[in-house]
């Protein structure tokens, strides 16, 4: 028999776990658990992840060639469409507010957390651990970020034996800790089974609360439609000077992968194959941008952690200043660099945001019965953000594609 799909096994646990919690609130004690270990294990991966994931991208860097031309060029495209991403996140989420008037039923629980109160600068300086195993130990994501950056960085200008001996060490780590995280999403239907239920029970308005699940849905789908169909095909058709429609057809098959894998990683073999032959770019280009973008370049995924957070403070009746947002902003770039390719890699990276501005933890507790539908549309932004710089980063290199001499018009794939 064929296995079920996890989206669905995760939309059946969440519908029992609904039932559960409405009908059986006085025995929600057994099952919350389940809930409880889940979330533990998944913050359990985060440091050793994040570290192994960032030194490895960057020192594998130091092994391609044209480093820093190249590098300055894909590192550029990487922050400014991710930056332009969250910006959008960011409208619609201030637009259409899906948190506001959450009945959570926690608001107590917030109270003494405190939201952060050090100025930017503070919060910037802070960023240089003053120990690093302090850093660690007591999960302050942006010093670790930093830290690892520098690590990685600094493999690549190390001896030749060192280099290697470190490269491949750290690449060994993140293979490890990927291994770990995809078990530990194995659980998802549990974990989600049990944070749903005692959700359920607790809540006093659950046709409010899908109310707000609903429009928060509907919040990160439309922000990730507008940069997949509107900013990034607008950067492939003038930086680029790429047809973005031809381009999407060359890279339809890796887009549906993603979307039904939820891992740009998994994707990653499709989407070099499809750069390569469907849309012409040389393989020196496709091998240094597309492993690098599959790793740190998610547009979708900064977009939906500065989305979510903002979510999770509306729901908390928390106000966010100026500064705390550009913040927000900034450590979902942080974020976005930081999460693995792999499914639900952004949930795990959403803690580094409410950590950095104060808000509840537990907040995690209540995106994560959707996070992996939304998974999908942001794997596909993540995957489509990625090849459409891998053809504009070609072009500026002075590649002539494929693309370009293609004179037939845009037909949509066969499968439609
Ligand atoms: N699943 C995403 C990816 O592989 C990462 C995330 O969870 O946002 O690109």
């Amino acid at each position: 028999m064929k296995k079920l799909q996890l989206h669905w096994q995760i939309l059946i646990a969440l519908f029992l776990g609904v039932i559960y919690g409405l009908f059986f609130p006085d025995y929600v004690k057994y099952i919350a658990w389940m809930g409880d270990i889940f979330l533990r294990a998944l913050r359990m991966v985060i440091v050793p992840l994040i570290l192994s994931s960032i030194i490895s991208g960057v020192a594998n860097i130091g092994t391609a060639e044209n480093l820093g031309r190249l590098g300055l060029k894909t590192m550029s495209y990487y922050l400014v469409t991710s930056t332009i991403a969250i910006l959008t996140g960011l409208f619609f989420v201030n637009l259409f507010q899906p948190g506001v008037g959450t009945d959570l039923g926690l608001v107590q629980e917030v109270e003494g957390l405190g939201i952060a109160k050090e100025s930017f600068g503070q919060t910037l300086l802070n960023i240089v651990p003053l120990n690093i195993f302090d850093a660690f130990s007591s999960g302050k994501m942006l010093s670790i970020i930093f830290f690892a950056i520098i690590f990685g960085y600094f493999i690549t200008r190390s001896g030749r034996s060192s280099r290697k001996t470190m490269t491949d060490f750290f690449n060994a780590v993140f293979e490890v800790m990927m291994k770990i995280t995809m078990f530990i999403i194995r659980f998802t239907p549990l974990g989600v089974f049990g944070i749903m239920a005692l959700q359920v029970s607790k809540s006093p308005d659950i046709i409010g609360l899908a109310k707000n699940m609903g429009l928060y849905m509907f919040t990160v789908i439309l922000a990730l439609a507008v940069h997949f169909i509107i900013s990034l095909p607008l950067l492939t058709k003038f930086i680029g000077k790429v047809n973005p429609l031809k381009h999407f057809r060359a890279v339809t098959a890796p887009l549906l992968t993603a979307f039904s894998t939820s891992s740009s990683s998994a994707t990653l073999p499709l989407t070099m194959q499809a750069v390569e032959e469907n849309d012409g770019v040389s393989n020196k280009i496709t091998s240094f941008t597309l492993p690098l973008g599959a790793t740190i370049n998610m547009d979708g995924t900064a977009l939906y952690e500065c989305v979510a957070a903002i979510f999770i403070a509306q729901a908390y009746g928390v106000e966010l200043s100026f500064v705390q947002q550009i913040l927000i902003v900034v450590t979902a770039l942080f974020a976005s660099i930081g999460a693995a390719g792999i499914p639900m890699a952004g949930l795990v990276m959403i803690s580094v945001i409410l950590t950095a501005v104060g808000l509840p933890l537990e907040g995690v507790g209540l995106i994560l019965a959707v996070d992996r539908i939304l998974d999908m549309f942001r794997t596909a932004t993540n995957v489509w953000s990625d090849s459409c710089g891998a053809v504009i980063i070609a072009k500026s290199e002075g590649e002539i594609l494929k693309v370009d001499n293609e004179k037939r018009g845009f037909k949509f794939p066969k499968f439609f």
